[in-house]
């Protein structure tokens, strides 16, 4: 386990807690990094090579704030989807981080997803975009910094259209995901890169995140198509050897490699498949998954980006729980879930993975560049 930091209380200068923190942590000085102080935030960007990872214990994602933000009350419509709250009413952003914290997460990730062109225009994310994705990155540290140990992911989601690698493009993405690093990197313990459907859209984000962030480790997820032809492959055709070697690339800063925004179903052959390829590869990343709720026959296409649809009525917190026990068996240990998975299965997840929860030992942190 590296990458967790206790949770910030002060979210305007995340540096200035990490320095008090360290004053802690100094009576075991061995654990110290001697470059971290509150100019040099973390090593990790430039170590060798990562500290071993599995200990064995589950870290508690958050579910999908989209369609837990309309049950809740808030603004809710396509195209804007999760982003008419952080335009509307941030006060719903928040109360949803703080159920998710409530139901167990460890994990909360920045509401920014749909604050892309795809669902705001181009006209209104030139206008507006870096505003609410700082917005969310501050309503995120919010919830977290009041509810204790929790991190904050800051999400890097597709720009382009969920589910549509046709629809990338290479020569507007660098600058857009440049902006939400900068936009977000005050507020965030770690980067999660989510939904990709490219691993070229990966070599991107960690471009950005090298160039503008702060030392925080990457995990990195990519999402499922319902079937597969033949092998297991991204909507792009990109295979899992093809995420194995980009992540090889990138293994100093990519903490962890998951599946997210998928059925559940088919990200279990996947995660199998990961664990091995990670086990006979030198690659020292964690494995994770978050699936979403999604009726099987209406996913295949352009689900998150047009429609709005409602959660499978054959999965519940419980089944959700059961299929994620086969990933935490094949070797994830990064746990939550995507569109149309809420509170009560996070609750579910927490519940069941009790005993093996992270306990965010800030001398194992990223953060403090234990590597
Ligand atoms: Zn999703």
């Amino acid at each position: 386990m590296k990458s967790f930091a206790i949770g910030h209380r002060c979210p305007r200068n995340r540096w200035l807690v990490v320095s008090q923190l360290v004053e802690l942590v100094a009576l075991d000085s061995r654990l110290v990094p001697a470059s971290l102080t509150p100019d040099s935030p973390s090593s990790r960007t430039t170590s060798s090579a990562p500290a071993p990872s599995t200990t064995g214990s589950v870290t508690i994602l958050d579910g999908g704030m989209g369609k837990f933000l309309r049950r809740i009350g808030a603004p809710f419509r396509q195209p804007e989807w999760s982003a008419l709250a952080l335009i509307e009413s941030p006060d719903h952003v928040v109360d949803a981080h703080t159920q998710f914290i409530d139901a167990g997460a460890q994990v909360i990730i920045t509401n920014n997803y749909a604050v892309v062109p795809y669902h705001l225009g181009d006209d209104r994310f030139a206008a507006d975009g870096a505003n609410l994705i700082e917005l969310s990155g501050r309503l995120a540290r919010q919830a977290a910094g009041t509810a204790g140990v929790v991190l904050v992911g800051g999400s890097l989601p597709p720009l382009f259209g969920s589910y549509e690698p046709d629809l990338y493009d290479a020569d507007r993405a660098p600058g857009m995901y440049a902006l939400i690093v900068q936009q977000l990197d005050r507020y965030v313990d770690v980067w999660i890169a989510e939904t990709l459907s490219l691993v070229a859209e990966l070599d991107v984000i960690v471009a950005a995140i090298r160039e503008h962030g702060s030392g925080q480790p990457i995990w990195a997820s990519f999402s499922l198509p319902d079937t597969y032809d033949g092998q297991i492959a991204l909507r792009s055709g990109d295979t899992i050897d093809d995420i194995i070697d980009v992540v090889t690339e990138h293994a100093d800063v990519v903490e962890a490699v998951m599946f997210n925004c998928a059925l559940p179903e088919q990200m279990t052959p996947a995660i199998n498949e990961l664990a091995e390829k990670v086990a006979t590869s030198k690659l020292d990343v964690r494995i994770g998954g978050y699936a979403n709720g999604f009726p099987h026959a209406r996913q295949p296409e352009y689900a998150a980006n047009n429609t709005i649809f409602e959660r499978r009525p054959d999965l519940d917190a419980a089944s959700y729980a059961e299929i994620v026990a086969g990933w935490v068996e094949a070797g994830a240990t990064i746990i939550g879930g995507c569109c149309d998975m809420y509170p009560e299965d996070i609750a579910a997840l927490a519940t069941r993975f009790s005993s093996r929860l992270s306990t965010f030992d800030p001398r194992e942190s990223g953060l403090f560049g234990a590597t």
